[in-house]
């Protein structure tokens, strides 16, 4: 879904031009960044259940628990209003929220409401991943929507040499996520 989150964020940044599209993409995967650490120091894991895009539970207690994720939302929206305003702040902690409703949508139950997976509350997940014709499809159209959007926002308003250089920055970024996308459905990575 790393292609996907990104796909969202383009969106966005056509929307709310006042954040930088680095803060938007950092937002959209900031849960996946802090679940890196964790990762790698076997806090947390990823559990094959097959081979294949999508075919795994993550066992992401503590990034990816629906509180943290709330309270980072937050935080990261407090932290952003200082520099791009009310609106931006509100879009970013929205940004940052909205990793885990996408999640939510591909993962198999394996998210949690509290961190630690405290209490022992039944886990989240709708599953889309269980059908990869049906979230490469999902994942598909984010990216299409977010290059869409990203592409007719940065041309407008520009004319000449500096609407090639926009539309070619558009183009850019649509080929980076499908690689992002390709590198999934092929498990590189
Ligand atoms: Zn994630």
């Amino acid at each position: 879904m790393l292609a996907g989150h990104f796909g969202l964020a383009a969106a966005v940044k056509a929307k709310v031009p006042e954040v930088p599209l680095w803060a938007l993409m950092l937002s959209t995967q900031l849960i996946d960044v802090i679940f890196v650490p964790l990762y790698v120091s076997d806090i947390e894991t990823v559990v094959k259940t097959g081979v294949g895009y999508g075919n795994q539970v993550i066992h992401a207690e503590y990034s990816h628990s629906l509180l943290s994720v709330l309270i980072l939302a937050v935080l990261t929206g407090l932290l952003a209003r200082k520099f791009w305003g009310k609106r931006g702040g509100f879009t970013v902690g929205a940004v940052v929220f909205s990793h885990w409703l996408l999640d939510l949508l591909v993962h198999r139950p394996d998210l949690p409401i509290l961190p630690g997976n405290l209490g022992n509350l039944p886990l989240l997940g709708l599953g889309l991943w269980r059908s990869s014709t049906f979230s490469m499809t999902a994942e598909l159209l984010l990216i299409a929507a977010g290059s869409f959007m990203y592409l007719r926002y940065a041309v407008s308003g520009t004319s000449g040499s500096t609407r090639l250089l926009a539309r070619r920055s558009g183009v850019i970024l649509a080929v980076l996520m499908l690689l992002c996308l390709a590198s999934d459905v092929l498990n590189i990575g």
